[in-house]
Order: structure tokens, then C-alpha cells, then sequence
């Protein structure tokens, strides 16, 4: 699975508002490595730059000088939907209204083609679900809409996930789809007595670097608008039946550690996974180790419950950037060599318990068990802190279809054989639910099929058009 997109909006007068994004933009990296942008709003012009590859790599200290502004978005991106290349990067930039406007958008329409062919748009014209919704707001706004307007009405008749900030003349807004699937908060700048700026971001802690406070989630359904005279909130959208659904993988995986999520510390989280893992699941063994990086706060909650030694397994490469893509079982193999490698030493004659996050296709849960045998593991029990991955996500992450999903055509115990393991065990939903503290909050679709938005199931697919 891969991440899908982070996104930042500033508001603040007298900043450089463009190196607070820069720094908010790094915090959010972990959300998708493919490309980076920024579009800011000064002398009545709105100016984008964008690339791709990491942040660091897109701005130099000369393009961050001049971008200049006090309003600022920024989007880090992994493309679930539409083209991977540079035309694709975000934010999207339409010249409609007084200076134009530029999006950028965390998560995946499930509705494209419909959205599409009800404004007489080719579908295939557009390089992303993003640039979209950009050309239907602009269609919004030059037939006399303001663009909190168009967003209302395009967004309005949008299926699926979407956390999004746009910036046009004089305001940046941001809104989140009624389902909630993808994160997004508010933070201020200066004190609650005196603001002196407002920042919005996918995850708390690209508030922390920037010196913001948390003040608050954007609620499903909201749109906050944040101009140089404060922030205002609008029910932009009816919150969905049975409202908050955010992405339980958010707290197994791919949000950062430090994040808070509907007021839950994910690091906290994920330790209770392993701990409830150790009550559910316990086995004899030496030492347990979690899997870079996910795995290792749920490995500590493992050991910690089941008395057994924590130790560290597995030195993962953190300067790999823009993700490969690994078509074949071998390829893949290989991805996971050039990323982990084992610390011998602390594995030869081990029984080790090795928490994973998630098993999706298998093969490079396979590859991991080889090289920790290789290592000369006496036995590997594998314990993961998600339930199986049985089903697609529509919303916003980048996941094989049904049928290379492991567990939706193995039973457990053939997908022990597959992986090649001495003993494994999925964390249940009950007790994932009970790690997290939240219940009903949180979409699972991928681990049961209950979908709480539709999918686009006349489309096939894992939601690519
Ligand atoms: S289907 Fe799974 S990965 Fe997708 S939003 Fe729901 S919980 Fe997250």
C-alpha cells in the first residue's frame, strides 16, 4: 500500500509563508514521494511551482524567496488516481475569477466519469480526479460563482474521499469530504488573544514544526475559509449517514507516529495493537522485533504485555525516495533487499515474534520471513496489527485489485504456507478497535467489504480510470 498525498494551506500576514510550507510540506513527506508544489497568492497573482520528487528536491532556497505571499497550499503527492508524471503534480491551477485559483486534493473520487459526462468533459482529457474537480469549479466560476460557491456545488455531487485546500485571491479554503476518510486540522499561529496566521494540514505534526497550535479536525462535511481577517466555517456538505469514517489505516500505517487523529495519539495506538496482539496471540519465542517502521511501536506493546525481550531485527534504508514500482513477485523480492536488511547478531538461533503492519499481495511478507531465515532465525511467528486485507480501498490509497489481494483468495493457513512462517495471527477487528479507542469512527472497508461511500464498481479496478 502506498500513501496518498499530503496537503497544507497557510494564511499569515508578514511571514514567509512559503518557507512555513516548505517545513510543513517535510513533516508530511511520509504521505507521497512521487512530487511536490506550492502555489501562493501575492500582487494579485497567484504563482505555482511544483515537481516532481521530494521537497527537498522541487524548492531551492531561490524558488521559496520568490514564491513569496502571505497565503500559501501545498501538496506532497502518490498518485492513486490518473497519470504519475510531472503533468499530474498538484496543486492544479485554473485561471477563472479575479486571479484564478489552485487546488490540491488528498484522496480519490469514486465518481470521475459520471462527475464528467455531466459536464460534457472527456474523462480521458483529464490528467487526475484533481484536475476534475479543478475544471468543473472553473466552469463554476466562469458562469458568476464565487468559488465557495462552486465548491459547494461541485463538491456537492463528488463521490468518495477528498481532503482539500484551495487558494484563490485573498483566501485559502479547505474542505473535507461528509465521510471524513482522510485527516485534516486547523492550527494557529500567535496566540488565541492575537492570531497572527492559520495553517491546515493532513497531520498534526506539520502544525508542531511550524510553531502552530492545534486548535482543531476540519469536521466531514466542513469548509473552513481563512482570509487576512479570520477563519470562518460553513456546513458545506450534509454530514454522511452515520458520519466520521476515518481510515483505520491511518492510525496502523501511514500516518506519522506523533499525529493525533480524532484526539488519539497514533504512536499510542499502535502499541496498544501489539499489546492487545501479545493477549490475543501469545506464543514462546526469544525475541520479539516490529517491522520498520509501522510495526515496531506494536512490537514494544507485544513485548511489554507478553514479558518476552524487545529488540531491534531489521535496519531499514531511510534515504530510498520516490517509490519503485515492482511489477513481478522477484522485482519485489528484490525491493524489500534494498530497503531492510537484517542485523544478524540479534536474529541467528532467535524464536522471534515479528510484528508487521499489514499483509496486502504477500510476496513481500514472503521475501521478509526468506531473509530472516537466512539470518538464521530458529522459527518466525508473524504477528500482524491489522485484520486480513480482504478487499480494495476506493478512497484515497493505492491498493491491488481483489483478486491479488492475499487473504481474499487464501485461508489463514495458506497464506502461512505462502509466506513460509512458523505461526501466524491477524489482530482482530475488535481489538484493533479497542487499540485505537474509536469504533464506528473509523472506515474498515478494506478489512470486511463494508463500504460507506460508493465504489466504482462499473469501473473495475482498485478506483483507477
Ligand atoms: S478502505 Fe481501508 S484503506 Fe481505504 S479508507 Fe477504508 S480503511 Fe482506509
Amino acid at each position: 500500500m502506498k500513501e496518498a498525498c499530503g496537503v497544507v494551506g497557510i494564511v499569515a500576514t508578514g511571514r514567509d509563508v512559503s518557507y512555513l510550507c516548505y517545513d510543513a510540506l517535510y513533516a508530511l513527506q511520509h504521505r507521497g514521494q512521487e512530487s511536490a508544489g506550492m502555489a501562493t497568492f501575492a500582487d494579485e497573482m497567484i504563482t505555482v511551482v511544483k515537481d516532481n520528487g521530494l521537497v527537498s528536491h522541487v524548492f531551492s532556497d531561490t524558488a521559496l524567496r520568490a514564491l513569496g505571499g502571505s497565503m500559501v497550499i501545498g501538496h506532497t503527492r502518490y498518485s492513486t488516481s490518473g497519470s504519475a508524471n510531472w503533468t499530474a503534480a498538484q496543486p492544479v491551477y485554473r485561471s477563472a475569477g479575479r486571479s484564478g485559483f489552485a487546488l490540491a486534493h488528498n484522496g480519490n473520487l469514486t465518481n470521475t466519469p459520471a462527475l464528467a459526462e455531466a459536464a460534457g468533459i472527456s474523462v480521458s482529457s483529464m490528467l487526475s480526479d484533481s484536475d476534475l474537480v479543478a475544471e468543473l469549479l472553473g466552469h463554476e466560476v466562469e458562469a458568476g460563482a464565487s468559488l465557495s460557491e462552486a465548491l459547494g456545488r461541485v463538491l456537492g455531487r463528488a463521490e468518495g474521499a477528498f481532503s482539500m485546500v484551495v487558494l484563490e485571491a485573498g483566501a485559502v479554503h479547505a474542505v473535507r469530504d461528509p465521510h471524513g476518510f482522510r485527516p485534516l486540522c486547523l492550527g494557529r499561529l500567535g496566540t488565541e488573544d492575537a492570531p497572527e496566521g492559520w495553517v491546515i494540514a493532513s497531520e498534526s505534526p506539520a502544525l508542531d514544526v511550524v510553531g502552530a497550535a492545534f486548535v482543531r479536525e476540519i469536521e466531514p462535511g466542513e469548509m473552513i475559509s481563512v482570509t487576512f481577517e479570520g477563519v470562518t466555517s460553513t456546513r458545506l456538505l450534509a454530514p454522511a449517514p452515520g458520519a466520521e469514517r476515518l481510515c483505520v489505516f491511518e492510525f496502523v500505517y501511514f500516518a506519522r507516529p506523533d499525529a493525533y487523529l480524532l484526539g488519539h495519539q497514533v504512536h499510542t495506538a499502535r502499541r496498544r495493537m501489539g499489546e492487545a496482539l501479545a493477549v490475543q496471540s501469545p506464543v514462546a519465542a526469544d525475541l520479539v522485533m516490529g517491522v520498520p517502521d509501522s510495526g515496531v511501536p506494536a512490537a514494544e506493546g507485544y513485548a511489554k504485555a507478553s514479558g518476552i525481550p524487545f529488540g531491534y531485527g531489521l535496519v531499514k534504508n531511510r534515504y530510498i525516495g520516490r517509490t519503485f514500482i515492482a511489477p513481478t513477485p522477484n522485482q519485489r523480492a528484490a525491493g524489500v533487499r534494498r530497503k531492510l536488511n537484517p542485523l544478524r547478531e540479534n536474529i541467528a538461533g532467535q524464536r522471534l515474534v515479528v510484528v508487521d503492519d499489514s499483509i496486502v499481495r504477500g510476496t513481500t511478507t514472503r521475501a521478509l520471513v526468506g531473509m530472516l531465515r537466512d539470518a538464521g532465525a530458529a522459527e518466525v511467528h508473524l504477528r500482524i496489527s491489522s485484520p486480513p486485507f480482504a478487499w480494495p480501498c476506493y478512497y484515497g490509497i493505492d491498493t491491488p485489485n481483489r483478486d491479488e489481494l492475499l487473504a481474499a483468495t487464501h485461508s489463514p493457513e495458506q497464506m502461512r504456507e505462502y509466506i513460509g512462517c512458523d505461526s501466524l495471527d491477524f489482530i482482530t477487528l475488535a481489538n484493533l478497535r479497542g487499540a485505537i479507542g474509536l469504533g464506528e469512527e473509523c472506515c474498515d472497508a478494506c478489512l470486511t467489504g463494508n463500504y460507506p461511500a460508493p465504489t466504482p464498481v462499473a469501473l473495475g479496478g482498485a478506483g483507477r480510470w
